[in-house]
């Protein structure tokens, strides 16, 4: 039977049509939830690389401007905040948490990616850690450049971190956090410098792996608890308690510590300096709080190093917690997530030993 041009036409149109679904249905599906941030920011001119405006940019438009992703992953968005990071609440951190845990409950979600401002990127990604209830990958993406710069790092970085979403070999190592070609744990990585491209870094430990040619290169996983393996449940909670930080310098006073209390503060993270050392000026203050029962976290300033136990001051006595090698920041929110569930110093001891 000979074929009209017409018919032939059809069948090709048919063949193809049923490839690309093929090919389709065989990447990941990939959320993006936008946040904000210096990667959906613009600015007044092509090198306005400083003093540009942050959460502008929409997530669709952010997708829009990277079709090289649909090569990689069926790419939906969804756009949860439009903030600049510093504005990142506890409020925005619970209603963002639930949004991922629903969304990787979902069986036709495999990785979810999360794009976010790089100020408060670290405590963000280190809030999810501890209470995404999933394998599943969860990237958190950003960038140092303004989406309206020359060589922007806001779209490799989205490719990459959308590749590293939905690499089966991600899952399991906890919440990442993916940038200038590095993969970083959510509890290691610190912004470390206020403007360059490499700015993300974990300090004596390490990055986790690299993004290269397309593809996610581990070296590593996060060894302490996390995710699907963490304790903290955050479902049912549209707050969480109160927990400051107090930082420490030459020359420092109580006044800091007895306006946290006199607001009512659950907790409190001294940053120290050295190894959480306490001034003999402000102990007396941490003292009056534990009395109070606010639960105080020996944290330290230097940006890397364990804060030891009994070290600096005797936290047995005094019934304070020391904050591992956690930054104050982190400790923050560790500290928060550890008074939902205990007000006891020893509780809480373990859980920074195990976080
Ligand atoms: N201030 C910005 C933010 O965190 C900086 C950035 O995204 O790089 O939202």
């Amino acid at each position: 039977m000979k074929m009209t041009a017409s018919r032939w036409l059809l069948s090709a149109a048919f063949v193809l049509a049923t490839q690309a679904a093929w090919a389709a249905d065989k990447l990941p599906n990939i959320r993006i939830l936008a946040t904000g941030g210096t990667i959906a920011g613009s600015g007044a001119t092509s090198t306005t690389t400083v003093g540009y405006t942050a959460a502008t940019v929409g997530v669709q438009k952010l997708i829009d401007a990277v079709p090289e992703m649909k090569t990689v992953a069926n790419v939906s968005g969804e756009q949860v905040f439009q903030i600049a990071s510093e504005n990142m609440s506890n409020e925005h951190w619970l209603k963002l948490a639930k949004r991922v845990n629903e969304l990787l409950g979902q069986d036709d979600v495999d990785g979810v990616v999360i794009t976010h401002g790089t100020d408060t990127l670290e405590e963000t990604s280190y809030f999810l850690n501890l209470t995404v209830k999933s394998k599943k990958p969860v990237v958190l993406v950003g960038s140092m450049r303004p989406s309206t710069a020359i060589s922007a790092d806001g779209p490799i970085n989205l490719y990459n971190a959308v590749i590293l979403a939905g690499s089966p070999d991600a899952r399991g190592r906890g919440v990442l956090v993916s940038l200038n070609d590095q993969i970083s744990a959510a509890r290691e990585v610190s912004k470390t410098n206020t403007s360059t491209m490499d700015t993300f870094r974990s300090p004596d430990l390490g990055m986790l792996g690299y993004m290269q040619g397309n593809k996610a290169y581990f070296y590593r996983s996060p060894s302490r608890r996390h995710t699907a393996d963490a304790e903290f449940d955050v479902s049912k909670l549209d707050r969480l308690p109160q927990v400051d930080i107090v930082y420490g310098y030459a020359n420092v006073n109580r006044v800091a510590v007895d306006a946290h209390l006199k607001a009512g503060v659950a907790g409190l993270v001294h940053a120290g300096v050295g190894n959480g050392s306490l001034a003999n000026t402000v102990k007396p203050a941490l003292v009056d709080a534990r009395k109070q029962g606010v639960m105080v976290v020996r944290a330290s300033r230097t940006g890397s190093g364990i804060v030891t136990r009994n070290g600096e001051a005797n936290d047995d006595e005094l019934d304070f917690v020391a904050a591992d090698n956690l930054s104050p920041q982190k400790a923050r929110i560790l500290l928060m997530l550890a008074l939902t569930k205990t007000r006891d110093s020893r509780e809480v001891q373990r859980m920074f030993r195990e976080y």
